[in-house]
């Protein structure tokens, strides 16, 4: 019960990659990099553990950013022509590689740092995807000419990586996918069929986390033009509820979400954004257990777990590092006051 976790990234140490930047530029190159990649990983394991968080990732610490990570195994991608494009219905533009082939996995993708993950913990081990929505939005494709049929062939080749994720020993696959939070009709109608294919056949927990983007100046202009009551999860929640995804991660301190809209969800667990990665103020255990309890009047207890509103990778390390620990003793707070 309010077992606490991560969505996913977390900041990058000044020997490992650029800090404070979300497509920072490695430290390292060659054998050097993929040891510091893991000496990083290792790091953060140890902080999460530390923290007392039951769910542990491995921070993300291998990719230089949550989608062209997964891209860099794919045959098919244009890596070297990267091109410009307005991404997220053009709240901000990216220099993105391009689909010019079929698409097809050269090799594993995170096979190095998710055994290393499993190696290095005993708690349970949650392993973070692009999902294939978010993954269209974040390529040129100069070759499907169709979104759809674009998302489902990443989301063959997402489910092959999931699967071979699973045997590593992952507990929780979770697929990122904000554009949800963009494209609403799609994401409701395609979107969510584009998810369903790529956990097809898996047996380990599954998860989608959609948020309002990582706290910078991009994302926290966009949601001052969204208006008092930010609804637009009440458009994909229902067909989420009707999926067969076991959790959903969704924003919640300081948002405009109303709290409401968690009933939607109905049969899923819960992943309540309990610290904002917009703001560098640590929030407090008693501010944690303050928003499980709001979210407690429409989710059930055994379904609610404790999280970050969206990844921590731009944000300052120690920051960060505090940050985990008031979402441990928050959710600890919560099992003592609404445990029983
Ligand atoms: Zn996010």
């Amino acid at each position: 019960m309010f077992q606490s976790t991560i969505a996913g990234s977390l900041p990058k140490p000044a020997w490992l990659a650029e800090t404070h930047r979300l497509w920072p530029r490695w430290a390292a190159e060659g054998a050097a990099l993929a040891q510091a990649k893991l000496d990083a990983t290792l790091l953060w394991i140890k902080a999460q553990e530390d923290a007392g968080l039951d769910v542990v990732g491995d921070g993300e610490q291998s990719r230089q950013h949550f989608v062209h990570g997964f891209l860099e195994q794919v045959e098919g991608i244009d890596f070297e022509h990267k091109v410009e494009m307005g991404i997220r219905n053009d709240r901000y533009k990216a220099m993105v590689p391009q689909v010019v082939a079929p698409l097809r996995l050269k090799a594993r993708v995170h096979a190095s740092e998710a055994r290393f993950l499993r190696a290095h913990t005993t708690r349970q081990t949650k392993f973070t995807l692009p999902g294939p929505m978010t993954i269209v939005d974040t390529v040129a494709d100069r070759h499907y000419g169709d979104r759809v049929a674009l998302a489902f062939a990443f989301a063959e080749l997402l489910n092959q990586e999931a699967q071979a994720l699973q045997a590593d020993g992952i507990d929780v696959i979770q697929f990122d996918e904000p554009a949800f939070n963009v494209y609403l009709p799609e994401a409701a109608d395609w979107g969510v069929r584009a998810l369903e294919r790529a956990v097809q056949g898996l047996h380990c927990t599954t998860a989608v986390h959609i948020c309002y983007g990582y706290g910078i100046a991009a994302n926290v202009d966009w949601k001052k033009t969204l208006g008092q009551e930010w609804r637009q999860y009440e458009r994909v929640f229902p067909a989420l509820a009707a999926s067969s995804i076991d959790q959903v991660s969704l924003e919640c301190i300081h948002s405009r979400v109303p709290p409401e809209l968690m009933a939607l969800l109905r049969g899923k667990d819960v992943m309540v954004g309990v610290i904002d990665v917009a703001s560098d103020v640590v929030e407090t255990p008693e501010e944690v257990a303050a928003t499980l309890g709001q979210a407690l009047r429409f989710v059930p207890r055994e379904h609610l777990i404790a999280c970050t509103n969206c990844g921590m990778a731009p944000m300052d390390r120690a920051v960060a590092q505090a940050k985990l620990q008031a979402l441990a003793q928050g959710a600890a707070l919560a099992r003592e006051r609404y445990g029983t």
